[in-house]
Parts: structure tokens; C-alpha cells; sequence
């Protein structure tokens, strides 16, 4: 059987907002700059905060787009699932279309019903949708108009109420909110459908029965006295995981055997020697139990986080040992290490997944494209730096082991300090592998050394904000070019040793 192409359903979804009226936009860089409470684009919206806030006219009513967004931080953090379970990603592709004070509820479910049914054929029996059931706390009443509105196109047992936490959205403490509807597939076999009705399982983490869609209606806006009040105009936000739709619309049971994936996992497979099987612990807080499994994770692992690093460099973020750039060099080091241990690749090997990426990407995200060789620098320059203390700092933790066994399987916070400090291990990384002996770590003890240690070298931070130097091998300064330019200029880096 062949996939679609991911090319072909995005397409499809740009295509069909177009023609209900809608301007295409193109993604907005996923690394943001001017936004104290956000260090990356992580949902659809982000970009469109300004238009929701009123500090900005919107120009235009009606937009779509696919956004490159990014859970790995603050409010959204997916990384402990990635890897392990089957449809959440660090960085992912989010479908949306908007109404600025134009089209309300009643256009939003005819058209995500339509698209889902008609264009992508998905079967209606699959689906299920979800309400706001109300809150007395909040004095509202359930969203009986949206339920009413689906009742058009499935039937009650399909329809199912929601809780404020999955069902009303907000945009911060204040700001705009309102209620949504969620829409979820259930990809599980016949049998499996036959012994459990689809919607018992909804929202509760199972691998098959995933949500794919949120559409929010934004019409109350929350007061700093916690009250609401109705908003001037009514806006819709949607956001469509497009991994996930990719699996749906593919007929598997995992966003990693769709074509956004495959061409990164059989490069890796071949690359390594090693076969994907696809298979996953039964709960992603299962340990892998298999061989298998654990070279599938590793897998997974790389397939995800090269995505989040080549996209975030070529966004003009480079890993550093502060803010945005550390989350980037965190997640570097993770797959590096992945790599290592469960693939054994001793030797940089991230680098060589860019131009698979960059290729399959060039049409909707020519960024990467333009910026091959750059990126791959980077990140070769990354692994060579991180493999030189890889191997010792794990045999420490190997070391250690029996020690924090004793010490009620505890590592302790300055021996995760001295991981990082002397090592270059990440706390997220120390505990990720004390996760998989069946360890814990002092996070707490770890946020103390490392205080005492700002302290100490207060002066030296201050000055070295970054373990890159960009230099230029013309005259000319190098500009930072961002996406939609068809070339980078010739720009030569230089890792501060
Ligand atoms: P979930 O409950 O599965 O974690 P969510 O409710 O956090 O999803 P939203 O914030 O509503 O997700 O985002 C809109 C859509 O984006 C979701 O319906 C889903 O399809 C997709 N999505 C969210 N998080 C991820 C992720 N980490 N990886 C891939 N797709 C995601
Ligand atoms: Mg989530
Ligand atoms: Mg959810
Ligand atoms: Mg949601």
C-alpha cells in the first residue's frame, strides 16, 4: 500500500480553506523574540495573539495556514512522551484556520465536518466530538449550541460533553477564552471497537483514540478579578495536529509509519543496521522490555528531535547554554545520546539526517532548504563537542548506580551537578537515563549547586551568553536570513572551545 504524501494532504487542507474564503498564510519562524512569556511558537495561534488582544487589526478576516510549533517548554511540554508513545512530537505541524470577528461556530463544525468527511473520507463512525459541559465556578452554562450543531452531522452517542480543563480555552490568566470542541479518532481495529465503544476511551491517553482537532470559540475575555466578560467580536482558533491527520488519513496506527516520518526512520534504520519494527511500550511510562522496542524508541526519538533542531537553527536559534538555546542544545544532546547508547554511533550522525529533512520540507518550509550546509555545521559541531564526554559521564552513572541504590535509589542533587558541570549532561538527561535504571533524581539539590555556581562565576555569565561565534568569510557582515529567502549567505561558525 502506498501513503499519502504529506505534500498532497497539507495541500489539501490550504486548498479547501482557500476556497471557503480564506488568505494562505505562510508559518511564522518557530523561535520567537519578542515575547517575554513564550520562547518558541507553540500553537497555531501565537503568531495571532496581537489580533485576538485587539492590539493590532487583523489583515485579514479569515486565514489558514501550517505552523511549526514546538512543546518542549513552559505550559505544553510533550518531550517525556516523545519517543515513547506514538503521536505526540517536539515539534510538530499545526493545521489552522481563523476567524478574526467574521465566521462563528456554525461555519467552523460544517467545514472541519466537511473537510474531515468529504475531502480526507475519513469514516464518520470513527469520529468523535466534544462540547464544553459548563461551570458553575465560571457561571456558565454547557455549550449547548455547539452540541446542537453536531447533532446535524453525527449521532448523540458521538457527541460527547467535556470539562473546563479539555473544553475551555484560555489564552493566560487574562485575556481572551471561550469554549471549544474537540474532535477525535478512533483508529483501533474492528474487534477492538467491538468490545469497547470508541468513546469511553476518549481522552484517556490511548494510542489509537487520539484527538486531531480543536476548533475554540473566543467570545468571553477573562478579567484580572477572574470574571468574564463577552468580547466585543467572536473569533475561531482551530489547530489540527498534522501528523496526527496524517496517520488518520494513512489508515496506520502511529504518526511515525506516515510519509512525514518514514523517509527519516528507513535513512536511520539503514544508516545504523538495525530494522524498525515500530513496536512501543504498552504505557509510555513503560521501560522498553524488548530489544525491539528499545531500538524503536531510539528511533523515534532521532526522527522526532532532528526536526526540532534543524528547524530551530535554521529559525536563527543556535544552541547555547542559556534560554531558548539551551532547551535546543538539551534536545540535541538527548537524541546524541540516544543515538549512542541504544544505536551505538559513536561517530556524529545526527548531522546526516538534515538533507533528508531539508528535501522533504523544501516546498512548505524552504528554510531549511537554503540553509543545509549551515545547519548540518551546527549540529556536527554539537555532537563532536557532546561526544567527547558522553561515554565517561555514563560510565560515572554506571558507576554510581549501586551507590544511589543504597541511598533509596536516589541520585543526589551535586552528583547530577557534576554530571552537567563536568560532563555536559543536561538534569533532563541525568534523569531520563536514572528514569530508565529506576532512579530518581534531586532536582531540587541540582538547583541549588547550580545557584551556588551562578554565584560564583556571575561575571563570566554575563559576558558569555553564547558558545557560538558567527563570523563572515566576506566582507560583508552576515545578515541572519530567515525562511522565504532562496539562499543563506556564506556563513562560517566558530565553536568556542
Ligand atoms: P493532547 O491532548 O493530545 O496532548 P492538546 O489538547 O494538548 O493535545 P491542543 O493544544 O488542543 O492539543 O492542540 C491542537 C492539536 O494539535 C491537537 O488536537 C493535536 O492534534 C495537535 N497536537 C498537540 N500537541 C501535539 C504534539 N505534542 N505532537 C503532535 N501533535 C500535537
Ligand atoms: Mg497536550
Ligand atoms: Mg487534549
Ligand atoms: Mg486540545
Amino acid at each position: 500500500m502506498s501513503l499519502p504524501t504529506a505534500a498532497a494532504v497539507r495541500q489539501q487542507f490550504l486548498d479547501f480553506f482557500a476556497s471557503k474564503g480564506h488568505h494562505i498564510v505562510p508559518s511564522a519562524p518557530i523561535v520567537v523574540k519578542d515575547d517575554p512569556t513564550l520562547l518558541f511558537i507553540n500553537s497555531g495561534m501565537a503568531p495571532f495573539k496581537d489580533y485576538f488582544l485587539g492590539n493590532k487589526p487583523a489583515p485579514y478576516k479569515r486565514i489558514a495556514d501550517t505552523q511549526k510549533c514546538l512543546r518542549v517548554s513552559g505550559k505544553h511540554n510533550d518531550l517525556e512522551e516523545v519517543g515513547y508513545d506514538t503521536y505526540h512530537h517536539t515539534m510538530f505541524e499545526m493545521l489552522g484556520n481563523w476567524s478574526f470577528g467574521d465566521y462563528f461556530k456554525k461555519d467552523a463544525i460544517a467545514w472541519a465536518w466537511e473537510l474531515l468527511t468529504d475531502v480526507y473520507k475519513l469514516d464518520k463512525d470513527r469520529l468523535y466530538v466534544t462540547y464544553f459541559e459548563g461551570d458553575a465556578g465560571d457561571k456558565l452554562a454547557a455549550d449547548s449550541e455547539t452540541q446542537e450543531l453536531w447533532r446535524t452531522f453525527t449521532t448523540d452517542d458521538r457527541i460527547l460533553p467535556g470539562n473546563k480543563k479539555d473544553n475551555f480555552w484560555e489564552m493566560g490568566d487574562t485575556g481572551p477564552c471561550g469554549p471549544c470542541t474537540e474532535i477525535h479518532i478512533d483508529l483501533r481495529s474492528e474487534e477492538e471497537r467491538a468490545a469497547t465503544p470508541g468513546r469511553d476511551l476518549v481522552n484517556a491517553d490511548h494510542p489509537q483514540v487520539v484527538e486531531v482537532w480543536n476548533n475554540v470559540f473566543m467570545e468571553f475575555q477573562r478579567l484580572a478579578d477572574k470574571s468574564l466578560v463577552k468580547l466585543p467580536a467572536q473569533h475561531v482558533d482551530t489547530g489540527m495536529g498534522f501528523e496526527r491527520l496524517m496517520m488518520a488519513v494513512s489508515g496506520v496506527k502511529s504518526n511515525y509509519d506516515t510519509d512525514v516520518f518514514q523517509p527519516l526512520i528507513q535513512f536511520i534504520a539503514k544508516e545504523v543496521g538495525v530494522e524498525y519494527h515500530g513496536t512501543a511500550p504498552a504505557k509510555v511510562t513503560d521501560q522498553p522490555t524488548t530489544e525491539n522496542e528499545k531500538t524503536d524508541i531510539a528511533i523515534r526519538v532521532i526522527a522526532d528531535h532532528i526536526r526540532t533542531i534543524a528547524f530551530t537553527i535554521a529559525d536563527g536559534q543556535l544552541p547555547s547554554n542559556v534560554k531558548a538555546g539551551y532547551v535546543i542544545r538539551r534536545i540535541l544532546r538527548r537524541a546524541v545520546r540516544y543515538a549512542f547508547s541504544s544505536l551505538n554511533q559513536k561517530q556524529p550522525f545526527l548531522f546526516k539526517l538534515v538533507p533528508v529533512l531539508a528535501d522533504q520540507m523544501r516546498n512548505i518550509f524552504p528554510e531549511l532548504k537554503a540553509q543545509t550546509a549551515f545547519v548540518q555545521r551546527v549540529i556536527e559541531e554539537e555532537e563532536i563537542a557532546f561526544l567527547k564526554t558522553l561515554e565517561t559521564g555514563l560510565r560515572r552513572l554506571d558507576a554510581l548506580e549501586e551507590s544511589a541504590r543504597a541511598n533509596g535509589s536516589h541520585i543526589d542533587g551535586k552528583t547530577a551537578f557534576e554530571l552537567s558541570d563536568t560532563f555536559g549532561f543536561p538534569l533532563d538527561l541525568t534523569a531520563l537515563i536514572a528514569r530508565e535504571k529506576g532512579l530518581t533524581v534531586d532536582e531540587e539539590g541540582f538547583q541549588k549547586e547550580l545557584a551556588q555556581q551562578k554565584n560564583r562565576s556571575r561575571n563570566a555569565q554575563e559576558t558569555e551568553q553564547s558558545d557560538w561565534t558567527v563570523v563572515a568569510d566576506t566582507d560583508e557582515q552576515p545578515a541572519f536570513v530567515g525562511y522565504d529567502h532562496d539562499s543563506a549567505p556564506a556563513r562560517i561558525l566558530r565553536y568556542r572551545k
